[in-house]
């Protein structure tokens, strides 16, 4: 359009706050105009091959007809009623795909509006269950492992990295909770039973303190890029069960395909006792998020004083997001996913393996669509976006971490895109 009004982008500058920025001398926000397939348009014209997947989420791409079909026929009965009292099918039906599809017995289903508030709700749901079963308000504490993140609300920033999470800002407010440190064995090592040791002690030594282990199974994300060894993950349920301590699985970054796998648990074959999904459950297109847990957290929360669990979000079970969920897994299940994953993990391996030769390089791993190029210095976050859109990609580092999860349906072409813009935007850094 000729003339279009553009005054918003300033505005946006001085009055929008955006994630992780400072609103007095933000980093750049590039304005958008609009995104299909696995490309981002700037309104300046440039059209991005997209790295980011909207931060895990968009593994469909972008305005795609199925989803925006799903979201229409909704919106033709309902756009949100409150879910108190009331229900409707699209969550009947996405909650039913959730039961069927997740690892193990997870037959009870919370659905909330954003991967934080899953994670503020399987605590809850694990700090309720303790209080019911033990009677005890001792078993209230949370262990979990070093380098994890779990989102940005007060009971998810108390797991998340002492160091990279938040910690630092919030101390006086933030409830304790109980860290070891992250394995060390990665996740195609040899695995050393050594690894395990510190968990187990602190573990055995504290279970009466302990409700529940969070951890984000095989990946750790935002708290460091980290591929661990899936017999860390199988240690640590056996430790769970024989401590009599809930596992909580986040997998709002892993699920839904983006490790190889459906769900990351089942790279070491276990089921939590708890689960939150979130982000690509609606294939990136809104905010949905949901926590799943087996009959043994959902009894015993029941048969508690008063037996009720205590959360229900304004728009809980929002129609519009579990109709497009529902598209979306649909979409998923009857697609090659498994082999298109596997393409994308080949292409990276390949084509971020020799980055290694650069010096401003520390190391490079890939595992399922998820590819990672750590350097030993932080990048400027000023800088870096622009030098990445002049490459035509949109890769979004944080510290030392320049690292793409580009949608499903990038093709070998625009992953090619993605390689050489990363190479030669690092190869400056050198
Ligand atoms: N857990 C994990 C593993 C995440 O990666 C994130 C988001 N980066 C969250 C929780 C929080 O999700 P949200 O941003 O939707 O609140």
């Amino acid at each position: 359009m000729a003339n279009a009004d553009l005054s918003w982008i300033d505005y946006d500058s001085q009055h929008v706050w955006h994630p992780y920025t400072n609103i007095k001398n933000p980093t750049p926000a590039f304005p958008v105009k609009n995104a299909s397939g696995c490309t981002i348009e700037l309104q300046t014209g440039e059209v991005l091959v997209d790295g980011m997947a909207s931060w895990w989420s968009a593994i469909h791409g972008y305005n795609h007809p199925r989803l925006n079909e799903a979201i229409k026929i909704q919106l033709e009965s309902m756009a949100h009623v409150m879910f108190g009292g009331l229900t409707h099918r699209p969550a009947t039906e996405l909650v039913q795909k959730l039961i069927e599809l997740t690892p193990g017995c997870l037959d009870h289903v919370f659905l909330s509006d954003s991967g934080s508030v899953a994670v503020e709700v399987a605590l809850k749901m694990a700090m309720q269950y303790s209080s019911s079963v033990y009677k005890s308000s001792v078993k209230q504490k949370i262990l979990t492992i070093r380098g994890g993140y779990h989102g940005d609300t007060f009971g998810a920033m108390s797991v998340c990295d002492p160091i990279t999470g938040m910690h630092s800002l919030f101390t006086s407010v933030l409830p304790r909770q109980i860290f070891v440190d992250r394995p060390k064995t990665k996740f195609d090592g040899i695995w050393d039973e050594s690894d395990f040791e510190q968990f187990e002690t602190v573990l055995s030594k504290r279970r009466r303190e302990i409700c529940a282990v969070i951890l984000e199974p095989i990946v750790q994300g935002a708290g460091g890029m980290y591929f661990y060894h899936p017999t860390y993950l199988k240690r640590v349920r056996e430790a769970c069960d024989r401590n009599d301590v809930l596992l909580i699985a986040d997998e709002i970054a892993t699920g839904f395909g983006r490790t190889g796998k459906l769900f990351a648990c089942e790279h070491a074959d276990i089921a939590p006792d708890i689960l939150c999904v979130g982000k690509s459950l609606t294939g990136g297109y809104m905010s949905l998020a949901a926590t799943l847990c087996n009959e043994r957290v959902a009894s015993g929360i029941s048969s508690g004083d008063p037996g009720l669990f205590m959360h229900g979000p304004t728009f809980m079970g929002n129609p519009l997001a579990c109709a497009c969920a529902k598209a979306s897994i649909d979409l998923l299940i009857a697609s090659d996913w498994q082999k298109n994953v596997l393409r994308i993990e080949n292409h990276l391996s390949s084509g971020l393996e020799i980055m290694n030769q650069l010096k401003s390089v520390k190391s490079t791993r890939v595992l399922g669509a998820i590819g990672v190029v750590e350097l030993h210095q932080p990048v400027d976050m000023h800088l870096i976006g622009a030098e990445f859109v002049k490459q035509g990609i949109w890769v979004r580092p944080f510290g030392t971490l320049v690292y793409v999860m580009p949608p499903f349906c990038i093709n070998n072409a625009e992953l090619q895109s993605l390689v050489n813009g990363i190479g030669l935007v690092v190869s400056e850094l050198d």
